[in-house]
């Protein structure tokens, strides 16, 4: 039996995380400064796929992140201002962008994402989660023959590097499988292996199988600083009072660098804001996820609604809901879907991406507090990336053999 763990943070990550510390026989609590699963866990897209291995930072990404200072109503947006911490991040991402470096971090990502669409598969069994999992893999769409023809490479390079399977659609063959798509779409690419599911059902059904156990969650207690003791920490100071644990996880999200002078080093996570729009199923509905590549906006077709979802804004903790960026979604998705919306519209919804430079998540030890762990940082993978975090951080907490190599996570 293993002793107190506390995880700060009850988002995708933290409930991951509280799972296997949990199975691996720690006492679990869960503590979050607003509600459970409130954050960027909420509404996001609920993609877990195992094709999504390339990091933001590739060849290329250079001029987007160029484009992106000047175009308001581009998918990716840096709001331009003094900011040092975003300009430092900046220059971190600009100098990844390069093939090397994404192939380095395409592995560490892959590890994590092959690994979490396994035991998602096992989760469902084991835990009967109620989250509308389904299994029909991704369509990567194009418009245009010409930006079609491009992605070829792309496709080739996850083949060949990667190992990744997928079937190329021509117009026709697309309409056949998606009969929702309009006709006259260049095609797409069918990745079979990926699957997706309602993120917010996911933390609420996952949440009750973790109780069921007696981990306890205890919301609208935000943690502030911990109780040290040398190079352990005894605990937490949160809101409501001090609390006792053997161990602890910070599972923040976006929130993580509040945290840096706690934790005793400075995590690179910059916030990456999306949103979404939720809406009944049209009446002509996707079966299978689409991302329509050219326009960056993602559709999940769930059982009980539909989802667009989109756009990364570089704009600090600013927590408007910019109607201009939303409308992005709106613009995009008739220009792909017969039927491109459901009513009502039952949320319009922003989160917070907690985003590296290099696209690699950091689960990795406090350098001050040998006891403390970070998880924090999956990007925009944090949904399929979670299970094999949870698994990971529980491995090195409890000293069994980590399945799969924690280096490339490191705060370095
Ligand atoms: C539009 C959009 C679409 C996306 N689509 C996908 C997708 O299809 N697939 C995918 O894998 N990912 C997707 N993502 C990314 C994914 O949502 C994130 O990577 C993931 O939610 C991060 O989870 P997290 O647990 O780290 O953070 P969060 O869910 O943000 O949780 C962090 C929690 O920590 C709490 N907290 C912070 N500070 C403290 C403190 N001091 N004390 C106590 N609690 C604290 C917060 O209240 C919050 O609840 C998408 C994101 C967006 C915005």
């Amino acid at each position: 039996m293993n002793g107190n763990a506390i995880v700060v943070g009850g988002g995708i990550i933290g409930t991951a995380c509280a799972h296997y510390l949990s199975r691996a026989g720690w006492k679990v609590t869960i503590l979050d400064k607003g509600g459970f699963g409130q954050g960027c866990s909420h509404g996001n897209c609920g993609f877990v796929c195992p094709s999504h291995v390339l990091p933001l930072a590739m060849p290329g990404a250079v001029g987007m992140a160029l484009r992106s200072l000047f175009q308001k109503n581009s998918p990716f947006y840096i709001k331009p201002r003094f900011d040092p911490a975003l300009w430092g991040w900046l220059f971190r991402f600009l100098r990844r962008c390069n093939r090397d470096d994404m192939l380095r971090a395409g592995q560490a990502i892959q590890a994590l994402l092959a690994s979490s669409r396994r035991l998602y598969d096992e989760l469902m069994q084991t835990e009967a989660l109620q989250c509308e999992w389904q299994t029909r893999g991704m369509l990567f769409i194009f418009r245009d023959p010409a930006h079609m023809e491009h992605y070829a490479a792309t496709d080739d390079l996850l083949r060949e590097r990667f190992g990744l399977a997928s079937r190329r659609l021509d117009g026709g063959e697309l309409v056949n499988l998606e009969p929702s798509l309009k006709p006259g779409l260049a095609g797409a690419w069918h990745y079979a292996d990926d699957a997706h599911l309602r993120p917010d059902r996911l933390l609420a059904s996952w949440r009750q199988a973790l109780e069921s156990r007696s981990v306890e969650v205890r919301e609208h207690c935000a943690v502030q600083s911990f109780i040290r003791d040398g190079k352990r920490a005894r605990g937490v100071r949160t809101t409501a009072g001090e609390m006792t644990a053997e161990a602890v996880v910070v599972a923040t999200g976006a929130w993580t660098p509040f945290l840096d002078k706690e934790l005793g080093c400075k995590v690179r996570i910059q916030p990456g804001k999306g949103y979404s729009i939720t809406m009944a199923r049209p009446s002509i509905c996707p079966a299978i996820p689409l991302i329509f590549e050219e326009d960056r906006v993602a559709v999940t077709p769930m059982d009980t609604g539909y989802r667009l979802g989109s756009t990364m804004e570089f704009a600090g903790y600013d927590a408007t809901l910019n109607r201009a960026r939303l409308d992005i979604l709106r613009h995009a998705a008739p220009l792909y879907l017969r039927e491109p919306f459901g009513e009502p519209v039952t949320e319009e919804w922003l989160g917070w991406r907690p985003m590296t430079a290099s696209g690699l998540p950091i689960i990795d030890r406090s350098p001050l507090m040998e006891n403390v762990f970070i998880a924090a940082g999956h990007n925009m993978l944090g949904v399929a990336m979670a299970p094999a975090t949870g698994k990971l951080v529980a491995e090195l907490l409890s000293g069994a053999t980590p399945h799969v190599d924690a280096a490339g996570y490191r705060l370095r």
